[in-house]
């Protein structure tokens, strides 16, 4: 039973993050297509991104005037670079991809693409530049070329399949009775989560965005399927601005900079061999405690097979 806690509380853990993902931005517009929060300054110019780099410059932000979600945030990402955010749940990571998309605006500070403020450009212009893959991705009720084309409706037929085969995803889609044209959604198949993400890592390959963010929700996926979305994430995020929201620690060795967020501040930050290095520091811990989260989990698995 004690070897059993910790799977466990580490499901509990993975099974909200996906539940909060629900409730992400993507989704928000699509379906709902209001936006009550904030609006375009009269004649906002678009926004124009020269090499996409992207600065939180002392962001304050909270939900509810009485609890503050980040209390002063200040970081960047270098055009072209990918920058992980990683810390417990309730942080306030997913809270940062909402400003960078402006679902909210910041109380205090700024956030600027290529010293544009986002609050001072078309909100068009700047969604066009952001490619989001959620945590959670919901289809649209219609066939899975559609939902794949939803990134740039103008895309091909061979640039469609391109996009799915880059993530990933062409085979088990060509395996499917009706291959391309099969449906999905609520109504159609079902697909599962980490197919649904690859559904959405197409959509952002077909997007080809000069910004990129990544809310990833591949701890919940077997080790070979994370491995398949890893290859495509990594894909995506090849030369274009990445911001990683990151579950599992395996995917954020690579970053050039790792954010670690405690309670709206950023506690700790530095690549991670700095990190690591820290006698009793936050990442370092977080690091030992999904290693063995991942151990007991692969040891639960092999006393199930064996039963
Ligand atoms: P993380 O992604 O790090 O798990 P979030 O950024 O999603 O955390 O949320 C940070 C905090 O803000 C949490 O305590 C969460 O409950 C709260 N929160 C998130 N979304 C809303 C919302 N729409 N309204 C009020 N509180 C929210
Ligand atoms: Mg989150």
């Amino acid at each position: 039973l004690m070897q059993l806690s910790i799977p466990l509380n580490f499901i509990g853990f993975i099974y909200r993050e996906i539940r909060q993902g629900l409730t992400d931005i993507e989704q928000m517009f699509d379906l709902l297509d209001v936006d009550a929060e904030v609006k375009d300054k009269p004649d906002a110019p678009d926004l124009h991104v020269r090499d996409g780099t992207v600065e939180f410059h002392d962001v304050k932000f909270a939900y509810d005037r009485q609890r503050p979600i980040l209390k002063g945030i200040s970081f960047k990402v270098p055009a072209g670079k990918s920058v992980a955010i990683v810390g417990p749940s309730g942080a306030g990571k997913s809270t940062i991809s909402r400003l960078l998309y402006r679902f909210y605006d910041v109380q205090d500070g700024a956030i600027t693409i290529d010293g544009q403020d986002v609050r001072d450009v078309t909100q068009k212009s700047l969604r066009a530049s952001i490619g989001m893959v959620p945590q959670d991705t919901v289809l649209f009720n219609d066939t899975i070329r559609y939902n794949i084309r939803y990134g740039r409706p103008t895309a091909t037929k061979e640039e469609v399949e391109k996009a799915a085969e880059m993530a990933q995803i062409g085979d088990f889609i060509q395996s499917l009775p009706d291959g391309y044209d099969s449906m999905v959604g609520e109504r159609g198949l079902k697909l599962s989560g980490g197919e649904k993400q690859r559904v959405a890592i197409a959509r952002t390959i077909l997007k080809a965005p000069p910004i990129q963010v990544l809310d990833e929700a591949t701890s919940a996926l077997d080790t070979a399927t994370e491995q398949e979305i890893q290859q495509a994430l990594d894909y995506v995020s090849e030369g274009r601005t990445t911001l990683v929201i990151a579950h599992r620690l395996s995917t954020v060795i690579g970053c050039d900079e790792i954010i670690v967020l405690r309670d709206g501040m950023i506690a700790e930050r530095g690549t991670h061999t700095r990190l690591m290095s820290i006698e009793d520091g936050l990442y370092a811990s977080m690091w030992a405690r999904q290693s063995e989260a991942i151990e007991a989990e692969r040891r639960l698995r092999e006393a199930r097979e064996t039963d």
